[in-house]
């Protein structure tokens, strides 16, 4: 096994994201049981107040010089690798994100440790470390071992606990300077989405419409209900291309990851790629007028209705409720 572990430690806009604190969870878990260190890497300009929330690791290294901000894959691989001969660190998690997208791969190729990608859950055995790995959206789940426990995994964003990740301690935080290759590629442009959205990945109740929802105009039965339970509306990938909804409310494979506390499923099959964007929320209430719709395989509650008699009846019900 290895002596370090190391993160990489993923910020944006000054706020340290839930992915860190899930790698920091489960590379906690996998330090204790081998005995390793565990130790975050945190890069970006003005970074190194960020540091001090990483107290799950036993080291922070922080590089906070302005090529770091936002630096494209090859140059934080470069780094990385630089990082892991000084530390003697054999296994690495990076976030399965956007932000830290090409660096596994480049990674791999520079050190010849094996790549894990879309990394769902990880365990050390017998001096290794078993990673299961989500293979085509969702449908097939592999276990592959690391046998001396050394490899690049990339770890699927929702797939661990954030709040493992999380420790009222501070960490001991090395400022370190780290080679800045010229890189193949620079970052242009950060996209926002469009302005006045809403952040589907941040609601804790979500109105999921699907092709079920059949036209435009219904989409504000939908709209009521994600009212009166203070969520949002979000929908597949079908309502997007329809231009019914903004490609910031579309879920799944090509949209956005999210984790509310319920989701509803209304006229949404069930497609794994779907599926892949909204499995890890808490409660999953589907509503469908097929029995056999792959989306009830998954849910916690179904109803096999219409969805535009369920709708307003049930927007109704919450208002009486509410008084
Ligand atoms: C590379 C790739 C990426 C993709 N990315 C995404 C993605 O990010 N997100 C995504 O969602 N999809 C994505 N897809 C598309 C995905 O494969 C499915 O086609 C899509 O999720 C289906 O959307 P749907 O469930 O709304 O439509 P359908 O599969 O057509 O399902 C509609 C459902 O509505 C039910 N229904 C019909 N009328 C009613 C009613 N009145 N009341 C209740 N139920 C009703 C039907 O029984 C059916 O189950 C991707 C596909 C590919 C190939």
């Amino acid at each position: 096994m290895a002596n370090t572990i190391l993160v990489l430690a993923e910020q944006l806009r000054g706020e340290v994201t839930d992915i860190t604190f899930e790698m920091l969870g489960a590379g906690r878990k996998l330090a204790e049981a081998s005995g390793s260190s565990l130790c975050a890497v945190l890069l970006g300009a003005e970074a190194a107040p960020l540091a001090a929330k990483l107290g799950a690791a036993d080291k922070v290294l922080v590089a906070d010089d302005a090529p770091w901000d936002l630096a494209p894959a090859d140059a934080v691989a470069g780094a990385l690798e630089a990082v892991m001969q000084q530390t003697q660190a054999g296994l690495v998690l990076l976030g399965c994100t956007n932000v830290a997208a090409g660096i596994g791969s480049m990674l791999a190729v520079k050190t010849g440790l094996p790549l894990v990608n879309f990394c769902r859950a990880a365990k050390a055995e017998g001096g290794g470390v078993v990673c299961t790995s989500q293979l085509f959206g969702g449908k097939i789940y592999s276990d592959v071992k690391l046998a001396d426990g050394k490899g690049v995994v990339c770890i699927y964003p929702g797939a661990f606990p954030v709040d493992a990740g999380k420790r009222d301690q501070a960490p001991p935080i090395e400022k370190v300077d780290l080679p800045v290759a010229a890189p193949k590629v620079t970052f242009k442009q950060y996209l926002e989405p469009e302005t006045g959205d809403v952040d589907i990945t941040k609601q804790n109740v979500l109105v999921g419409v699907g092709r079920g929802i059949q036209t435009q105009d219904n989409v504000e039965l939908a709209e009521e209900l994600a009212q009166v339970l203070g969520g949002a509306v979000c929908a597949s990938r079908p309502v997007i291309d329809q231009g019914w909804l903004p490609l910031s409310r579309q879920v799944g494979k090509s949209g956005m990851t999210v984790k509310p506390r319920v989701y509803f499923a209304l006229g949404i099959s069930g497609a794994p790629e779907h599926w892949e964007g909204m499995q890890n929320s808490q409660c999953i209430i589907a509503v469908n007028t097929d029995a056999k719709a792959p989306i009830f395989d998954g849910a916690h509650y179904g109803v096999v209705g219409d969805v535009l008699e369920l709708l307003p009846a049930l927007t109704e019900k919450v208002k009486a409720k509410k008084g």
